[in-house]
């Protein structure tokens, strides 16, 4: 990806299952070697969490074979370049935020709602990284206390109740196969849960991805807007609107170059 945040290459390969961690790690570096000019600049990555501070060590929680992974310090040691790793949540609030439907937004949550529920929050133009660097996990927002068991050990979770492996549990098939009532059903709940969310930070925009949410469409947006609207009645969270991404699928691909872009000092509209 160039400075102006054009893709200019790009590769996709599936995640071997086996849990060698090096069989994971070698179909990423051939994948890298698929796109990578020879003078590259810096790598950014987006990685799935959760992870240790700067990305040090990372546990995606569908590759079983990295728990614990020291992705940025084989990454620098493989490439001997600039290496920035970081949530890709948070990617794709970067990457919203700087070529996306958050530019100029400067408080604004990006979020996706597909077979996980997961969020990067800019809040007065920064990215948001909190203790841990895990800031942003909207998807365990409480929204029905006492409600579906969650992965994370709580109950009731945006997760455990409207991502696609709820929704799914819940229909007993695909979540495309949703009808009506559990849409709207679940775009209520990430409303309210929202409603929480943008009083607290005061935030103007929300916006959502993911194969759930996307393939859902405008129901399930009206849904959010309406419960957001009902729950939030500050002045000043009157106006946020949950609205699409810009980029589609390519949001995190897009800010994972943006935090490469920025760790080497250009402005990428998100600090
Ligand atoms: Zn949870």
């Amino acid at each position: 990806m160039d400075e102006s945040g054009t893709l200019l290459r790009s590769a996709h390969c599936s995640t071997p299952r086996e849990p060698d961690p090096e069989a994971v790690y070698a179909a990423l570096t051939k994948a890298v070697a698929q796109v990578a000019p020879d003078d590259a600049q810096a790598l950014g990555v987006g990685s799935a969490g959760p992870m240790t501070v700067g990305g040090e060590t990372v546990s995606p929680l569908n590759i079983p074979g990295w728990r614990g992974f020291a992705l940025l310090a084989r990454l620098q040691e493989d490439y001997a370049l600039p290496t920035v790793v970081d949530g890709d949540a948070k990617a794709l609030a970067v990457g919203e935020g700087w070529k996306g439907a958050g530019a100029g937004v400067g408080s604004f949550l990006a979020m996706v709602v597909s077979t996980g529920v997961g969020g990067g929050l800019v809040v007065d133009g920064r990215l948001l990284d909190g203790a841990s660097g895990n800031a942003g996990h909207v998807g365990h927002v409480v929204v029905v206390p006492g409600g579906a068991l969650c992965g994370c050990g709580s109950h009731g979770c945006l997760e455990a109740e409207i991502s696609g492996t709820a929704i799914g549990r819940r229909i007993g098939g695909p979540a495309s196969g949703a009808g009506p009532d559990e849409v709207e059903r679940a775009g209520r709940l990430l409303g309210e849960g929202l409603a929480s969310v943008a009083n607290l930070l005061d935030l103007s925009r929300v916006l959502v991805g993911g194969s759930v949410a996307l393939g859902f469409g405008a129901p399930f947006f009206a849904a959010a807007n309406a419960a957001l609207h009902d729950l939030s009645r500050l002045d000043f969270t009157g106006g946020c609107e949950v609205r699409p991404v810009g980029l589609g699928p390519e949001g995190p691909l897009v800010g994972a170059g943006g935090l490469a872009w920025r760790l080497l000092g250009h402005d990428v509209g998100v600090h």
